[in-house]
């Protein structure tokens, strides 16, 4: 399957022989998974938005991207995916399976950016009309993946959400060395993370605890 990318038909074939359902548990991947409605979700980021505490959004943020992180990793390997286009169509392709809305790409540079578009993604649709972006799980989930896609650490930022404009999000997935992006939306940056070193030093951590070679760090 090189220098092909798992089309979603395919991958929707391709997955129900990876999910198993095993003494009450669901296991797709090799993890182990919730059938979870949007609801939990949306309690969820309406309770730290109230709160109101920074350090909780990026909290919240980095347990989307530990997911994201080892259910890409097992897509990955599963599928033997060797370059970073097959890996980021197919990673996406996942997502919008996994039920995450359609995505539409506007930039996708290996090892330094994707910059793409999701519409019908139910979970900020929830919240339209709002003030602010709410998708911080959401760019968790997708930078955690992006991080297998890149084999680099990745982070995300949210240009535009669905929750404000009633139609879509956009995310610009950067790897940490992306030096446009983090000089370009620095302000952003600054806003969407409380800390983004330390952000930065949890997933180092992560992946150095994970004994993943494939990755870069540094
Ligand atoms: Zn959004």
């Amino acid at each position: 399957m090189s220098m092909l990318n798992v089309p979603k038909s395919v991958l929707k074939l391709l997955l129900s022989r990876q999910l198993k359902w095993i003494e009450g548990k669901i296991n797709l991947l090799n993890t182990s998974n919730f059938i979870t409605p949007v609801e939990f979700f949306e309690y969820y980021t309406k309770f730290i938005k109230e709160r109101g505490n920074k350090k909780d959004v990026d909290e919240y943020y980095l347990s989307g991207w530990v997911a994201g992180y080892v259910i890409t990793k097992n897509l990955m390997q599963t599928y033997k995916l060797k370059t970073p286009q097959d890996r980021y169509i197919t990673a996406m392709n996942f997502l919008e399976v996994g039920g995450y809305g359609n995505y539409k790409t506007i930039e996708f540079r290996p090892g330094v950016r994707s910059h793409f578009f999701y519409l019908t993604n139910p979970l900020p649709l929830k919240f339209f009309p709002s003030k602010e972006p709410v998708c911080d799980f959401i760019r968790g989930i997708s930078a955690g993946g992006g991080t297998w896609v890149h084999k680099k650490i990745v982070n995300s930022i949210e240009l535009k959400c669905a929750a404000v404009n009633g139609k879509y999000c956009e995310f610009i997935n950067f790897c940490f060395d992306d030096k446009k992006t983090i000089k370009g939306y620095n302000k952003l940056i600054t806003n969407q993370f409380y800390k983004y070193r330390d952000i930065l030093e949890f997933e180092r951590n992560h992946i150095k605890k994970k004994k993943e070679k494939e990755i870069s760090v540094s």
